[in-house]
């Protein structure tokens, strides 16, 4: 088994799913009392949010490379940058380890293409959903991203920032959540990608009526079948 190179806390509340989730799936395929063997190095969010409201990108990459330094020279194989938005910067931590990083969103088109989806709309950051480096990733798998309208994006970013990162969970920002969803399938997206590693602690696969891409989830799966070599 190959050691996974956490980098969490963007925001803990998702890099604990991460941790459940990649053990739960070690034991489900080794059974008994096999666990993951896993770093996690969680950094202080507050730090990283800083850089990126002010477009330090540069600062948060360097940062985060220390992180996966820290990682390589602790034991890791290969890292997992545990949020969609951050892999913006993955191109500066590749550069300071020579370990590998497995894509957040090369492992969600994968599933998008499996279920033979090729419109998909994609909630997240306002810097997911409006800048290049994230739909540009999901595009060159050969499948169209339909992004919801200005306002949209607005709230949906307030609600990650102000409340799932903070670890709060609303009924109102679900109601929020299912209406733009329904308002992406009118546009044409036959699935929706949850590109942010909190959105799936408040929206479920039965709040929509197309099927949900959980990159958390798929993120983690796809780390395990890398730890344990197995190839999918
Ligand atoms: N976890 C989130 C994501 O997947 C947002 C937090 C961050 O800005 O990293 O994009």
């Amino acid at each position: 088994m190959k050691t996974i190179g956490l980098i969490g806390g963007m925001s803990w509340e998702s890099s604990a799913e991460y941790y459940r989730i990649i053990n739960e799936e070690i034991k489900k395929k080794l059974g008994g009392l096999h666990s993951a063997k896993c770093l996690l190095y969680s950094v202080d969010f507050k730090e990283i949010e800083h850089y990126q409201s002010v477009g330090a990108w540069d600062k948060a990459g360097e940062a985060l490379g220390e992180v996966a330094r820290s990682l390589e020279k602790a034991g890791a194989d290969f890292i997992v940058i545990c949020t969609n938005t951050m892999h913006k910067v993955l191109g500066y931590i590749q550069e300071m380890i020579t370990i590998p990083i497995l894509h957040i969103a090369d492992a969600t088109a994968e599933q998008i293409i499996r279920q033979d989806i090729r419109s998909i709309g994609l909630l997240g950051t306002k810097y997911t959903m409006e800048q290049d480096f994230y739909k540009s990733r999901i595009a060159s798998h050969d499948i169209n991203v339909i992004v919801p309208d200005d306002d949209e994006r607005e709230l949906i970013n307030n609600i990650i920032y102000q409340e799932l990162c903070l670890g709060e969970i609303k009924q109102s920002s679900k109601n929020i959540y299912k209406k733009i969803i329904n308002n992406l399938v009118d546009r044409g997206a036959e699935g929706i990608i949850l590109g942010c590693t909190e959105i799936g602690l408040l929206v479920k696969a039965d709040d929509s009526k197309v099927p949900l891409f959980d990159t958390t989830l798929i993120h983690a799966q796809k780390a395990v079948n890398k730890s344990l070599s197995i190839s999918s």
